[in-house]
């Protein structure tokens, strides 16, 4: 017997419960709050797994076994964990389309890897009709194929309510498709909420309108420095006023980017949110580091973070998935990991729901049947490679050239938590961005490594439930 490679432990002296010890295995999520004697067993059998033990020994271990915290031995949970990331791979619960309406953006926000900064984007991509019917085909052919229980459309840009016809053709016809087909379906919008009116909201909703994520980059004067018009005038009550007309109709997100410069500024915004007659009606609250493409002179307080594509146009690597589902924290220095954690716990300090920090991945790379599409109905493995046309692993059309199988089976291999040895987070974050590890790393098979962040989360949860155990006994 062993202890799992997965156990992370969090003595919580601090959180007022001497002795004891929170124990968490990322690869079952069993989490329980133990002595520090049954602590000192796992280290005894992990020094001596044939030891001589008690029937109480054995009875603990039994219990602790069942909740994955004791395994029969290492190379077994190594199958297991291949095992796991291969059923990822293949899972066909859920088929996920991400669709990139235009690319064209109504704001000018420097660190947008969509935004051309010289002519604010104005004439980007932008999906024609014609390329939206293609697309439906597509999806269609896709729900065929895989059979799933659900289907979630995203929508994306650049802006994407800039192209609503294309919004809700796609939203229209594949809601027909799913119910011919007996598949429920979803629609999350990210959106810098500009746009956002209560005839959109009414307008999806009868096709499964799931989540709006909106995005404010700090308190209304960082946010309107951040995230300008692109004549400069500032965007924030805007947005603000929108959210306050649609939050009875649907479920909001509030997402939001910061960076050395605006981080301080979250706990203000938090204060302001919860000060709003829409408080209460927030389904999640989550913000992200920004990703930077790297300047070779970047002032000091930058963050050294991510991204150029072969026109110089900084990547995404600001993973739109993050804020709504969990994922991404697509950074690069400690920096980064420190002030995630702390915009996270101003966050639960205002009572709003948000990540955890721990449960984030795998994301949606590692999952063959989750598929972004650009306006021209290129094919990419994920929202953060689509400024990189390189990166493309197929289109719509079915067309094939040397560069697109070439993308396609470098993501099909992609398994960089496999150089982490026995790193316990594996489960939860599978090696980490691997945008940023492309970008920043220049190789996408490495891992880019935030496991402070990861063990900050932990520290976190250990105390939540420390409180609870606290309450419980009082
Ligand atoms: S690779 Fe990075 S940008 Fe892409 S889905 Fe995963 S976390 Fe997001
Ligand atoms: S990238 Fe870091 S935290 Fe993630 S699994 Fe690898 S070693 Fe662990």
């Amino acid at each position: 017997m062993q202890p799992s490679m997965f156990n992370v432990r969090v003595p919580l002296e601090s959180a007022g419960a001497s002795g004891d010890v929170f124990l968490m295995n990322t690869f079952t999520d069993a989490q329980v709050i133990v002595s520090s004697d049954v602590v000192g067993l796992l280290d005894r059998i992990a020094s001596d797994p044939d030891l001589n033990l008690t029937a109480e020994e054995q009875s603990a271990l039994s219990t602790l076994s069942e909740h994955g915290f004791v395994v029969n031995d290492r190379q077994a949970e190594r199958t297991r964990v291949e095992a796991f990331f291969r059923e990822v791979r293949e899972d066909t619960e859920q088929l996920r389309v991400t669709v990139l309406t235009t690319l064209q953006c109504n704001f000018a926000c420097d660190y947008c890897f969509q935004g051309d900064h010289g002519d604010y984007n104005k004439f980007a991509d932008k999906m024609t009709l014609d390329t939206a019917a293609r697309v439906a085909d597509w999806t269609e052919q896709r729900l065929e194929a895989v059979a799933p229980e659900s289907f979630v459309l995203t929508l994306f840009g650049g802006e994407p309510l800039l192209n609503l016809p294309v919004a809700y053709y796609l939203a229209e016809r594949l809601w027909n498709a799913c119910v011919a087909r007996g598949v429920r379906m979803m629609i999350n919008v990210i959106t810098n909420g500009l746009l956002l009116t209560p005839e959109v909201v009414d307008r999806l909703a009868p096709y499964g309108l799931n989540g709006v994520k909106i995005t404010l980059d700090g308190d209304h004067d960082t946010h309107n420095r951040m995230r300008p018009l692109r004549g400069g005038q500032g965007t924030f009550d805007k947005i603000i006023e929108n959210v306050r007309k649609v939050a009875d109709r649907c479920r909001i997100t509030i997402g939001g980017n910061f960076d050395e410069s605006s981080v301080d500024s979250y706990p203000a915004l938090l204060d302001y949110l919860k000060e709003q007659d829409f408080a209460d009606k927030l389904a999640k609250v989550a913000f992200k580091p920004i990703i930077r493409e790297p300047k070779p002179q970047a002032p000091k307080g930058f963050i050294p973070l991510t991204a150029v594509a072969t026109n110089g146009k900084p990547l995404n690597g600001t993973c739109m998935t993050s804020a709504g589902g969990g994922t991404s924290i697509c950074g690069s220095c400690n920096f980064v990991d420190e002030k995630l954690a702390f915009v996270r716990e101003e966050t639960k300090k205002r009572g709003f729901p948000t990540v955890d920090g721990v449960h984030m991945g795998p994301c949606e790379i590692h999952r063959s049947h989750a598929h972004t599409i650009a306006p021209d109905g290129s094919l990419y493995a994920c929202p953060g490679f689509t400024g990189d046309k390189t990166q493309s692993t197929g289109h719509i059309d079915g067309r094939r050239d040397d560069l697109r199988t070439r993308a396609a089976t470098q993501f099909e291999r992609l398994a960089a938590w496999k150089e982490c040895n026995d790193c316990a987070f594996i489960p939860v974050c599978a090696g980490g961005c691997t945008v940023a590890a492309h970008t920043e790393l220049g190789n996408m098979h490495r891992p880019n490594c935030h496991k402070s962040s990861f063990e900050a989360g932990v520290v976190s949860i250990a105390r939540e439930a420390a409180a609870r155990e606290l309450a419980t006994i009082n």
